[in-house]
């Protein structure tokens, strides 16, 4: 006698059909720009001593194709920097979303 095997058959949750729900920890790498801007205001919070870069110095960062963090690190205009801070493009872009 032969015994069925019959398994339910789960195939594997197949990657990328769900991404809304795909949330990782705080890992830079798994960030996208809006959680960087809200790690970004909560390091205003706990941290004094910055400032927004005036419009020449952001138009001078950007016309070299980079950008400034808040804690200085250089990075990508539309990026955030290992620690998790989004550049001021993408931070004051999002205070004024009129400019
Ligand atoms: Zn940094």
């Amino acid at each position: 006698m032969k015994t069925a095997a019959c398994f339910p058959s789960r195939a594997p949750a197949s990657r990328g059909a769900r991404e809304a729900s795909d949330r990782c920890d705080a890992e830079p790498v798994g960030m996208d720009a809006a959680e960087a801007i809200s790690k970004t205001h909560e390091w205003f919070e706990v941290n004094s001593g910055w400032a927004p870069p005036d419009e020449d110095e952001l138009a001078e960062w950007l016309g070299d194709g980079v950008c400034r963090c808040p804690d200085d690190c250089l990075v990508e205009p539309e990026g955030w920097c290992s620690h998790g801070l989004a550049s001021w493009w993408l931070i004051l872009r999002a205070m004024d979303p009129h400019r």
